[in-house]
């Protein structure tokens, strides 16, 4: 029972974009007096931007407090009773309350709640073998994690760096650890980098970053991380080789962290992430949300539900929620992949679907590459960039669009993000009235340019 002065209280788990995003516009729908907003967040920050460690580490952003969008004592002048290093370690569903651990006492205690959001987020993959923990390996998940990397590098007198894992996490601390001087090597599973990509794209990523420099290693699982004599990494090893390191940087993955919410038996899906309605309600529960990474979206193009951890989808999400918790209505319709990242100066971008998803939805596609320039081809500056295109056989549906190029390059997938969107044919995308002077494309885009021999295709087929 909610014994403070407002009529309902608001409990949410988890203090970054999705959790604050909803508790900030609760707080803007609904005063002090309506609503009564407690959340948890078990770490040292609020609001800040994992998003932002990559160029934080590799030095294009100063200080660590740049990342920080609103700090705790922000969130209190806004009247959100914020408790910080402050764990919850269970939800009672049936009794409508939390149990939560202060991290530094122990000190346990319960709060009810009326309402509850989980934005608990996603915890990285921490390969299970030997060294992992060694001194010198770290992950890049949290803002601790960023400052104790930044530490270790300021440390280690060594120059070299291996990368586990070489999807964008690991391709963007790639690019920050060579902007330090380091000499890198990046190990990856898969078999070439940005799985997120089909291969033959990913391919011009690998091409890419040996060209500045980066070591590729692909198809090499790591089986461990070597030590030495003081314990710290020294090595990381593959079953074929071993590759000296003074510092190791994971990014493997993550997975939706969602080990309370199941212990309190509310639904997961496949892969692990709550389940949801459009009003990013937890199915079968009337008074709890959920928002962020820790929770599955649908994807709008395939019709499945994914798990994608992304910060553009928490921010929405805590938005959608905030609404709905502070007597408004706002819904989640679902995602079409979008993603950018970079590596120096070769940005790469992909919507949609990659022609494995394309098989695995049970979708006849033809596919299409194009290569053209950034601006007209006499302009100053003019880059190449690679744009692959598909689209579904019998409707003539755009499904998927992945671009590598240079400046320019990255941003371009927004125009196929929102034709997917739209649910727009490629032949409709031919006609699309896009802005073109020299300097900022050539008289045919290169979507468009792909859209154009996609059509073709199809009528052809
Ligand atoms: C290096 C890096 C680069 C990234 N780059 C991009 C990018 O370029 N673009 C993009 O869109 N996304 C990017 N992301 C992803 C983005 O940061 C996340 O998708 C986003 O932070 C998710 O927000 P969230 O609120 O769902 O979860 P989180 O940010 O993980 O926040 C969850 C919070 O809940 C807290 N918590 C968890 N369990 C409990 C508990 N039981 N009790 C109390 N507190 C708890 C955690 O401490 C955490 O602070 C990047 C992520 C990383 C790590």
């Amino acid at each position: 029972m909610n014994m403070s002065a407002a009529s309902e209280r608001l409990v949410v788990i988890g203090g970054d974009a999705a959790g604050m995003s909803a508790a900030s516009q609760a707080r803007r729908l609904k005063g002090p007096d309506a609503l009564e907003i407690v959340a948890f967040e078990r770490g040292h920050f609020t609001s800040y931007s994992a998003c932002g460690i990559p160029y934080w580490v590799g030095g294009d952003v100063e200080e660590r407090d740049e990342l920080i969008a609103r700090t705790p004592e922000e969130h209190r002048a806004r009247g959100i009773d914020l408790r910080m290093r402050t764990e919850v370690t269970e939800i009672d569903v049936a009794g409508q309350r939390v149990r939560a651990r202060d991290v530094d006492s122990g000190a346990e205690s319960w709060t009810s709640y009326d309402k509850l959001v989980i934005a608990t987020g996603a915890r990285p993959i921490r390969p299970e073998m030997p060294g992992a923990d060694a001194p010198g390996v770290h992950g890049v998940q949290t803002l601790d994690d960023g400052q104790a990397l930044i530490d270790t590098l300021a440390r280690t007198r060594g120059r070299r760096a291996v990368v586990v894992g070489a999807g964008y996490i690991g391709v963007e601390m790639a690019e920050a650890l060579i902007n330090r001087g380091y000499e890198v090597t990046v190990v990856n599973r898969g078999s070439e980098p940005m799985s997120t990509l089909d291969a033959d794209m990913g391919r011009l990523v690998h091409e890419a970053m040996e060209g500045l420099g980066i070591t590729m290693v692909n198809d090499a699982a790591v089986t461990k991380v070597l030590t030495g004599e003081d314990g710290r990494v020294r090595a990381v090893a593959t079953e074929d080789a071993e590759y000296p390191a003074d510092v190791v940087v994971l990014g493997i993955g993550v997975r939706p962290e969602t080990s309370l919410a199941k212990a309190a038996g509310l639904p997961v899906g496949r892969h692990d992430g709550l389940l949801t309605d459009l009003a990013l309600r937890v199915r079968g529960h009337e008074n709890i949300w959920a928002g962020g990474d820790c929770v599955e979206v649908l994807d709008l193009v395939s019709g499945q539900e994914r798990h994608i951890a992304l910060g553009t989808h928490a921010n929405k999400h805590g938005q959608v929620i905030g609404a709905n918790v502070g007597g408004g209505y706002a819904t989640f319709p679902g995602v079409v992949g979008t993603a950018v990242s970079k590596v120096c100066d070769l940005e790469i971008a992909r919507t949609g679907l990659r022609e494995k998803d394309a098989r695995r939805a049970g979708l006849q596609y033809e596919a299409v590459t194009i290569e053209s320039t950034s601006r007209a081809g006499y302009y100053p500056g003019a880059s190449l960039m690679t744009v692959k295109m598909l689209a579904e056989r019998r409707t003539g549906r755009l499904l998927g669009v992945q671009i590598v190029g240079r400046e320019g390059a990255g941003k371009r997938v927004d125009i196929a993000a929102v034709a997917l969107t739209a649910g727009m044919t490629v032949e409709q995308m031919t006609a699309l009235d896009l802005g073109y002077a020299p300097p900022f494309s050539p008289v045919w885009d290169p979507v468009l340019v792909a859209a154009r021999k996609a059509a073709s295709k199809l009528r052809a087929a």
